[in-house]
């Protein structure tokens, strides 16, 4: 009981993203289901006209009739294709709105849904549970409408020639609808699986494509294959197992045709018998019956598909109920202090865990002033990446505050902290689409001169002029086609054109070729011009063009200041620096 109320909320929720189109839809799912009803009512009311006039020999009826007939199907040619067509343009307009809400939402989720969930699972809501959703538009809606309405018109002409043989009749429809209800329960909950399994089938393709290097590294290829093989089979099953139970529909279903069929036909061949009945009512009436018991049969039947249909607006609504990103967080001090403007950015005793109840970040204070660039240095799993996902407004804090320019990021949107920032990240993401695309994130409106200048600055424009198509060439899914190094250029140009005050830099613990190395170095110098910087710095280079060196330990900062002072202070620095100069010595 409780699942069909919330199947019906479902309903009402499917139909709100029609409302705006509530005029088209509605005519042109009453016109479609009126065409479409049209057509058996008329050829059972026609064959019987015809029959009966056959009967008595009375050819002018016959041709009467004939006419009347083509008259009608001529008016049914016109307006049938123009209904389904404006009825089905309704509704593609209407789905493709419903894709975007359903994209523009998955966009606005906070990291953390990206980071807890397969890309997989939001690859399947927005095209296979959004796609589900097109039936109960297009599908049930208006075949249930067609049906029901053939079925009630016919029924009420069947009451006209006699009740009796009617009233029936239409017991046993009711019978065969009680049948086919106690199907749709089973049938739902199975379509429910169906569409899990094909959400899982897709992460596990995703891993294959994403992570297709590891795979082979590692001869992943039997375990994915497997995982992929017994996912596919389940799914294989469950398909299987439900085409079994509607077949099973299907054949109690034609039972009761036929038994539905076999009375009248033997009722109305007595009646015939005794002159209460003509021979062409009773073939219109078996036409009639036929419609009648198709509303029942199908009615049913459909009921199960619409739950179906509904489970998987159910998987897409579950996505829509998440809560977006806020536009600003709330602040964990609640009032505080204001701080310095000539700060580009102040931490103070920042806290923050990423769910797990593990204090990634525990304790931190940082204070850079407007054109500094500090270092972030430490062991791995120090916290040092955290440091920068924090500053974009990636999570909330725990505890603590964050200051941009003198304003607690609390009492700022989102927005306007992220306009202030940019960003090159470790794996320098680029986008599939040109180079220039990948550059102009930085500035929508830049020009194409803009755009040159970053990726000149960026030490960019000469790899990129020797490319196949100049800036037009396409980088490929992830910038695949481009190397390591080139990437970053990309990633630092898109960054010079931001033009932000402050930026952040999570530097590659990769290492590239000497060259690449250089022109990314250059790049990187050129972007800090002028900027308050903080990088996680991999490299020597990096470290020594920095302001302030400050080393991340268990969430904190346990030691900071020039690399001088660093390694006379003999501590972790020190220790770290020895490692690095012995590992590079091997
Ligand atoms: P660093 O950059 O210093 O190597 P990170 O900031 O990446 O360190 O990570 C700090 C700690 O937080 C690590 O223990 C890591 O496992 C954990 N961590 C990082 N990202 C996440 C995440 N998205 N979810 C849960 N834990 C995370």
């Amino acid at each position: 009981m409780k699942m069909t109320r919330r199947r019906d909320s479902e309903l009402v929720r499917v139909f709100r993203y029609i409302k705006p189109r509530r005029t088209a839809y509605l005519s042109g799912l009453i016109g479609c289901s009126l065409a479409d009803a049209s057509v058996p009512i008329v050829m059972a009311l026609v064959l019987r006209l015809v029959l009966d006039a056959i009967t008595e020999g009375d050819m002018k009826a016959v041709v009467t009739t004939g006419l009347l007939f083509a008259a009608i199907i001529a008016v049914l040619m016109a307006i049938t294709p123009a209904v389904h067509y404006g009825f089905a343009k309704t509704v593609k307009r209407t789905m493709a709105e419903l894709r975007e809400t359903v994209y523009g939402h998955i966009e606005k989720l906070p990291v953390a849904y990206y980071e807890n969930t397969h890309s997989g699972d939001s690859i399947s809501r927005i095209n296979n549970d959004v796609a589900v959703v097109e039936n109960v538009y297009a599908g049930e809606i208006r075949i249930v409408l067609t049906v029901v309405s053939t079925g009630l018109y016919s029924a009420a002409l069947m009451f006209w020639p006699d009740w009796r043989f009617a009233s029936a009749m239409i017991a046993l429809g009711c019978l065969s609808t009680y049948i086919n209800s106690r199907y749709a329960g089973p049938i739902r909950r199975i379509s429910e699986e169906i569409q899990r399994s094909a959400a899982r089938q897709l992460e596990r393709l995703g891993d294959l494509v994403a992570g297709t290097q590891m795979v082979r590294v590692y001869q992943m290829f039997d375990r994915m294959v497997q995982k992929f093989r017994e996912e596919n089979r389940l799914w294989a099953r469950l398909s299987i197992r439900r085409t079994f139970m509607s077949s099973m529909l299907n054949g109690t279903n034609y039972l009761l045709l036929w038994i539905n069929n076999g009375g009248a036909f033997i009722v109305g061949a007595i009646m015939i018998f005794y002159g209460e009945m003509t021979l062409g009512t009773l073939i219109a009436l078996i036409l009639l019956l036929e419609e009648v018991t198709n509303m029942f049969r199908h009615s049913g039947a459909l009921w199960a598909n619409l739950q179906a249909s509904l489970a998987g607006a159910a998987r897409v609504f579950e996505l829509l109920d998440r809560e977006p990103e806020p536009r600003r967080y709330p602040s964990p001090a609640g009032e505080g202090a204001a701080g310095d403007p000539a700060c580009a950015i102040e931490i103070r005793d920042a806290s923050f865990e990423y769910g797990g109840g593990e204090r990634v970040i525990d304790g931190l204070n940082l204070k850079v002033p407007r054109g500094q660039v500090v270092a972030l240095v430490g062991p791995s799993g120090g916290g040092k990446s955290t440091v920068l996902k924090l500053l974009i407004g990636l999570y909330p804090l725990l505890r603590g505050e964050i200051l941009i320019e003198g304003r607690r990021l609390t009492d700022m949107d989102l927005e306007e902290l992220r306009s202030k920032i940019a960003y090159v990240s470790q794996d320098a993401y680029l986008f599939d689409g040109t180079i220039e695309e990948n550059i102009r994130y930085g500035k929508p409106d830049a020009t194409f001169e803009e755009i040159v200048e970053a990726a000149r600055a960026a030490h960019a424009h000469d790899f990129i002029l020797e490319q196949p198509d100049g800036y037009d060439t396409v980088v490929g899914e992830r910038g695949g086609r481009l190397s390591g190094g080139q990437k970053q250029r990309i990633a630092i140009a898109r960054a010079l054109l931001k033009n932000a005050p402050i930026l952040l830099v999570d530097e590659a613990t990769s290492a590239l070729d000497s060259d690449s190395e250089h022109a990314v170095q250059q790049g990187l110098r050129r972007l800090m011009k002028g900027k308050t910087t903080i990088a996680v710095a991999h490299r020597p280079s990096t470290i020594r063009q920095a302001d302030v060196i400050c080393v991340v330990d268990k969430g904190r900062i346990v030691e900071q200041g020039t690399h001088g002072e660093l390694l006379a202070a003999g501590g972790l620095y020190a220790r770290l620096h020895g490692d690095r100069t012995e590992h590079h010595a091997v």
